[in-house]
């Protein structure tokens, strides 16, 4: 009778003792995993100034393509109240973007900025026509933008498209004529497949900066010297971007 009673004590301990590791155990793993969410959903929030100038729009794109290249991104605040404030408020970006529409290379991300901080015009090879220009012209002379950039980017589908010269409907015809005198500078400099797509992508972007500083309205703000306008280019696999490509 003694000897049963002290056997059932026993199987009552053994379980009461391997339900409270059990029990640790997972609070411990609830914790660890808390402390772990915590510090990987909620990094540095992005807040930039209200008023940006030209120096300072660049020194904004650098530091926030810094941010993506380190893998140290800030979260972007896209709060209801956030919503709302540029709502009710207005927006106020500080760079007008041309870049293309090639997915690996969307302005926000590459640039890290948030809801209403870049007024972003895409199309496939970040060509300039009228459509273009007038956003352009809207967001420097409306918005008060003071940063034009032109942001091509290596291994472009559309540059590339241009050099192979295959089969294109009337519509992508249209884009690729526009890369094509861009082409004709460099073809006879290189043999080289890869390398005459780059040095087009180069030429490309110098093209489309100088076909937009050209208008009318672009010029008279740059001759003011209140706006100012680059080229730059994305570089495919380390997400850099970079001003001095030409060299
Ligand atoms: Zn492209």
């Amino acid at each position: 009778m003694n000897k049963n009673y002290n056997s059932k004590f026993s199987i009552i301990t053994k379980l009461l003792l391997s339900l409270f590791i059990l029990l640790s155990l997972n609070i411990t793993y609830i914790a660890l995993n808390k402390s772990y969410k915590i510090k990987a959903s909620e990094p540095e929030l992005y807040i930039r100034p209200e008023k940006v100038r030209i120096d300072a729009a660049k020194k904004l794109l650098v530091e926030g393509n810094k941010r993506y290249v380190d893998n140290k991104t800030f979260a972007n605040d896209i709060s209801d109240t956030k919503r709302k404030k540029l709502s009710s408020n207005g927006q106020k970006p500080f760079a007008v973007i041309l870049s293309c529409s090639d997915s690996r290379v969307p302005p926000e991300l590459v640039f890290n900025q948030g809801l209403g901080d870049l007024f972003v015009i895409r199309n496939a090879g970040n060509v300039v026509d009228p459509i273009v220009l007038g956003s352009i012209e809207y967001g420097v002379e409306h918005l008060d933008v003071p940063l034009i950039v032109v942001l091509g980017h290596e291994k472009c589908g559309a540059v590339e498209a241009t050099i192979k010269d295959g089969e294109a409907s009337e519509n992508i015809a249209s884009i690729l004529n526009k890369i094509k005198p861009s082409y004709n500078k460099v073809k006879n400099k290189n043999q080289n497949i890869d390398e005459v797509i780059n040095l087009t992508v180069n030429v490309n972007i110098n093209n489309s900066v100088a076909i937009i500083s050209q208008s009318p309205v672009i010029k008279k703000l740059l001759d003011e010297k209140k706006i100012s306008i680059i080229g730059a280019k994305y570089k495919m696999d380390t997400g850099e971007v970079i001003y001095d490509f030409s060299k």
